[in-house]
Formats: C-alpha cells, structure tokens, sequence
C-alpha cells in the first residue's frame, strides 16, 4: 500500500510538471506570439433578421501558431492567468477598429464591429483609455464600435462597472450583454446597466422549434427586451428553422452557422461586396 501511494504521488508530480512546464511554454510563446504578430481576426456577420442585410460584425480572435489556427478557448484563459490579456485586448481593439475604417474607405457599407473585453477592463474604466485611443489613431466614428460583456464581468464590479459603461456610452460606443441566459439575473435588473442590446445565448437558441417552454421564455425575454428599448441578437442559429422562428417572434439579429461561421478578413470583404441580400 505505501508503494502504491508513493507511485501515485510520483505520477501526480510528474504530471504537475508537465502541466506547469506546457503552461510555461504556453505563455511564453503567447507573449512572442502577440509581439511577433500571430493573432488574427476573424469576423461573423450578423443579419438584420427581417431585412436579411448584415448590419454588424464579431470580431474574434484566433493565433496562428505553428501553422496552426488556435481557437480563443485554448490561450485567452492562460493570457487572462498572466495578465497577457492586457496585451491581447489592445491588439484586438486596435485592430478591429483599423479594420472597420479600412472597409469603409474601401466604400464598403459601414457595419458595427463588436469586441469582446476581458473582465479586467472594466474595473476602473482600464478599457476607456484605450477605446479612446483605438479611435483617433483609426480615424474610426464611435458609433460604429460596440463593446460585448458578460453578465458575470459586470455583476461582480458592479460601480466599478456602471461608470465604464457611463464612460463608453457618453462617448457613443454601443454595449451588448454578451451570452445572456447563462447567468442568473432578469431583464429587469439588466435595466439598471445601459445595454443596447442583448446577445441571447446559444443554449436558448438551440431547442427553439422543439421545445414549447423554451420557446416560451425567448418570446418573452425578446418582449420585454423590446419593451425596455433593447435590441436582441440572437447567438450560434444553426438551422433555417430557428432563424425562421426568431424572426416570427421579434428576434432582431441573426449571428450563427446558419449564415457564416467567423471567416477570414477577405471572406468576409466578400460578403460586403456582394449583393448583401440572402
Ligand atoms: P462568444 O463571444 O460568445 O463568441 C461566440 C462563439 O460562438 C465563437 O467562438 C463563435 O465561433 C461561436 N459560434 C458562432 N456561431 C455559432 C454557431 O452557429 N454554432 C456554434 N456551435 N458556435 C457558434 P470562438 O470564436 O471560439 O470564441 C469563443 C469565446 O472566446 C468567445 O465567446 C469569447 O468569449 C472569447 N473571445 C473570442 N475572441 C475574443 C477576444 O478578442 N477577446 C476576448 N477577451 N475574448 C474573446
Ligand atoms: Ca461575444
Ligand atoms: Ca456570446
Ligand atoms: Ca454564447
């Protein structure tokens, strides 16, 4: 019995060592990564559900490592662990801005693009010096920048948080709650934060035309929201059906499969360029 734990605690060291050493690895080259310019873009439309017309953009961010694309999941955890997310944030905001103005001056339609922020850059308004500065240098109009939280990045800060959004608003940037429905709080109490709009979660999304009591609870999630004078976005439509469905209830943006998944810049320059209708 004592081998048998001595072998077990030898194991367990073991693969503590490889987990921290992979970590170590890990971190490194994503702190390279980032100087050395190995992040990406990718952009997914999201419709306007009864026009059919894309009216707004996700920017998310991928790696290229390796010759391989990494998925945010696999590195934003670990640059959140080591303050690389800092970093990372500037670059995403930088860059998605620039882009938005390149298209435009390119004679593309203008479309919002959305960023997703780390948790940190709401506390003490970190993300407004920033956002400020992404816009001069890009040239681009606020009102073509939304920023994308979640319930839980604002409910922890909540004063913290209230004036960081006071802050972005009354600079005309536009805030969406990022994969409502995940959380625990009501509508009403989302109220007291100035959201523009709400992303309802995939998880939602997914049992729509099958499930009458989910259905149900999106109906009157999308009334109320609408009742409040917020917008609804629909998140991760994977079926004609769902999209036909959240149109008929009032859903006011479409984003998922059904349409595109995140592309590259030059797939998406030709969704822009195309005759936009579906
Ligand atoms: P999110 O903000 O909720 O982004 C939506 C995720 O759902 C994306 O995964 C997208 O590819 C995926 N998705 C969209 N439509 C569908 C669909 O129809 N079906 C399915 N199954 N999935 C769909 P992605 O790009 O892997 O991003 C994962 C998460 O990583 C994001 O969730 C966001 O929380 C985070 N993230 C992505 N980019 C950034 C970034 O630039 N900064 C920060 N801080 N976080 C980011
Ligand atoms: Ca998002
Ligand atoms: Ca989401
Ligand atoms: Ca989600």
């Amino acid at each position: 019995a004592k081998d048998l734990g001595r072998n077990q605690i030898c194991s367990y060291t073991k693969e503590m060592n490889e987990l921290v050493r992979h970590r170590v690895e890990l971190e490194h080259a994503l702190r390279y990564g980032i100087e050395r310019g190995e992040l990406e873009l990718f952009y997914q439309p999201q419709l306007d559900a009864k026009r059919q017309l894309i009216v707004g953009v996700e920017a998310l961010v991928r790696w290229r490592h390796d010759e391989k694309l990494i998925s945010p999941g696999a590195f934003i955890p670990i640059a959140e662990e080591t303050g690389l997310i800092l970093d990372l944030d500037a670059w995403v905001v930088h860059e998605a801005c620039r882009q938005a103005k390149a298209w435009q001056d390119q004679g593309l339609s203008p479309v919002t693009i959305s960023v997703n922020l780390s948790a940190g850059q709401f506390r003490r308004a970190r993300c407004v010096p920033l956002i400020r500065d992404a816009l001069e240098r890009s040239g681009l109009e606020a009102r073509y920048l939304k920023v994308e939280a979640t319930e839980s990045m604002v409910m922890k800060n909540t004063e913290d948080a209230l004036d960081t959004m006071r802050q972005l608003k009354s600079m005309g940037i536009e805030l969406a709650m990022d994969d409502f429905g995940t959380g625990y709080s009501s509508l009403s109490y989302l109220k007291r934060f100035p959201f523009d709009q709400i992303k309802i979660d995939k998880s939602f999304v997914d049992n729509v035309t099958e499930d009458p009591e989910g259905a149900a609870i999106l109906r009157s999630v999308i009334s109320l929201a609408d009742t409040l004078g917020m917008q609804t976005v629909a998140e991760g439509v994977e079926t004609m059906d769902q999209f036909a469905y959240l149109t008929r209830i009032g859903c006011d943006q479409i984003q998922g499969y059904v349409y595109s998944p995140p592309i590259p810049r030059e797939a998406f320059e030709h969704f822009l360029q195309e005759d936009r209708s579906w």
